[in-house]
């Protein structure tokens, strides 16, 4: 344990008959209540429900790896210099003066969630986020990966031109002795224009059990040589075009291994990852577009019971989206159209340029307003939906700075209209980096909650597709057949109030009655 992360202790204990502290476990009996609803000819019938569920939280967070696919990119080595600048505490000068290293921009690291009012004062107390289960502090990863292009961590974070020189000449000499390991590249899924990179790649350019085995081994090696209790992988790697859902090669887990096997070539790399991690049990999260989590493939998680999350990152003119939108629709103002151009300057743009590659992208950015849609009838017809289009263009000055530009044009009160013009530059790896770190330490704080219902007696892991993860994630995946949640207060909402279930508190509640009612 580093400096800057010691004394994990409990800022807090809940005392209540309902939770039990041990020294490796806390317990908790929770009522969940929801609305069960029954149409009755054209009026509906809503019944309040109550869920008896056990929760348990293994204390003890042990050491973990994070492992990224994709390490040498831009977001790969920011987010590994960021977390060495912060476990060295340092300082370094800018042109605006000296900077010294924070985890802004992660909700776990950064935020804070209201743990109740103070009996004497009324006031209320906040607690960081981070403090509310036992979490692994980013200080704490051991960090590894691979990438298909050879270069150091030092001379790809000069690739990628995302820190301050001062910065990086701080970071390295530690950096320059992380190389990435050789990865699978089958140049059909990513631009042709990635291929110059490509000089640190495993034999063979489709999918094959030797691949899988070889990143298995990859996985233990690092697990084993760090001493490590677990490893998270994230694919942080480029934009891959979609692979064909095709009947008998991916549509269920048996398909799925067979294809591999044949090396057919609709298997992507990045689903290649995601079957070798299910199998080392090593949670997997998918931080671009593509459907790497084909149907079998999810399948194939479900069956192990190991954890998968995806898909995409969702840094900057997506999260805008769905705090923007979810504040319209709930306003009552209803959008008729949003219109985004994008332009960004790095090799993701790059990559994008590619018309494959960008369809992906498209796919993942178009769906983000749905959810809030319908669930307005009041300002929408079953069907009726806002235009959107998504525009990406590649313009190699502005570097990491992506510029986003988004109008929203809405029709409010007797017919009256109101547009609202978005500006917004996104410093994508600075904005992204955080999001892989709540990325691996929500999913490792997952591996370590069960659950039971109704007093019985084996407990259980959440379901194989962590939904959990949806605040940071563009399209989220969630259990087969159960909805998408595309709000940003929701899906903060849901990521609060479960962990807030595990320590048997009530979900955050803004009624503040006790301020109302004496
Ligand atoms: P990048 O191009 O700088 O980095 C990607 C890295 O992946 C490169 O170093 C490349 O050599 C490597 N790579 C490609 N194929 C590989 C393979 N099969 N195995 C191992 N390594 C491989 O891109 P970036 O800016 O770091 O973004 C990474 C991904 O994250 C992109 O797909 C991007 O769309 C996605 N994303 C980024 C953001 C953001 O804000 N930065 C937001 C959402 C999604």
């Amino acid at each position: 344990t580093t400096a800057a992360s010691a004394g994990n202790k409990d800022l807090f204990t809940v005392e209540s008959p309902s939770v039990t502290y041990t020294d490796d476990e806390i317990k908790s009996k929770y009522v969940y209540r929801t609305t069960s609803v029954a149409k009755n000819g054209d009026k509906y019938v809503a019944t309040p429900k109550e869920t008896v569920y056990d929760f348990k939280v293994e204390r003890k967070v042990g050491k973990v790896g994070m492992m990224l696919v994709g390490w040498g990119g831009n977001n790969g080595t920011t987010v590994t210099a960021g977390i060495i600048a912060n476990r060295r505490g340092l300082t370094w000068d800018t042109r605006e003066g000296p900077r010294a290293s924070n985890y802004y921009g992660s909700v776990v690291m950064g935020s804070t969630m209201k743990l109740g009012t103070e009996a004497k004062t009324g006031k209320e107390i906040n607690i960081p986020f981070h403090d509310v289960l036992p979490m692994v502090h980013p200080n704490d990863l051991v960090i590894g990966g691979w990438d298909i292009s050879g270069l150091n961590l030092a001379e790809a974070m000069d690739r990628a031109a995302v820190l301050e020189p001062t910065l990086k000449s701080m970071v390295k000499k530690e950096m320059a002795e992380m190389k990435p390991l050789p990865s699978v590249y089958y140049p059909d899924f990513i631009a042709a224009n990635q291929g110059e990179r490509a000089n640190n790649v495993i034999e063979g350019s489709k999918a094959s059990m030797a691949h899988v085995e070889h990143l298995r081994k990859d996985i233990r090696d690092f697990k084993q040589s760090h001493s490590l209790d677990k490893v998270i992988v994230q694919w942080t790697a480029n934009t891959e075009r979609y692979a064909d859902i095709i009947p008998g090669v991916n549509d269920t887990a048996d398909n799925l291994l067979k294809a591999i096997e044949q090396g057919h070539e609709e298997v992507s790399p990045s689903t290649v990852f995601a079957i070798a991690c299910v199998l080392e049990n090593a949670p997997f999260i998918n931080g671009s577009p593509q459907n790497t989590f084909v149907p079998g493939a999810i399948e194939f998680a479900e069956k192990h019971g190991a954890f998968i999350g995806g898909d995409d990152f969702k840094s900057g003119q997506t999260k805008m989206k769905s705090a923007l939108v979810d504040f319209m629709i709930n306003a009552g103002i209803k959008l008729t159209s949003i219109s985004s151009y994008n332009h960004l300057g790095n090799n993701d743009g790059m990559n994008l340029s590619s018309h494959k590659q960008f369809r992906s992208k498209e796919i993942s950015k178009s769906n983000v307003v749905d959810d809030m849609v319908e669930a307005n009838n009041v300002l929408y017809k079953e069907g009726e939906h806002p235009n959107h289009c998504v525009v990406i263009k590649y313009m190699p000055a502005v570097g990491d700075n992506k510029r986003a530009l988004d109008e929203y044009y809405a029709e409010i009160f007797m017919g009256g209209h109101q547009t609202i013009s978005m500006f917004n530059v996104c410093e994508d790896s600075l904005l992204a980096s955080p999001l892989i770190i709540d990325l691996v330490i929500i999913a490792e704080m997952m591996t370590r909650i069960s659950w039971k219902v109704d007093d019985g007696k084996d407990y259980k892991g959440f379901h194989s597709v962590l939904s959990i993860l949806s605040y940071m994630l563009k399209a989220p995946l969630t259990p087969p057949g159960t909805p998408v949640v595309n709000a940003l207060a929701k899906q903060r909402g849901a990521l609060t109030n479960i962990f807030r279930a595990c320590v048997g508190l009530q979900p955050e509640s803004d009624m503040t009655l006790e301020h109302k009612l004496f």
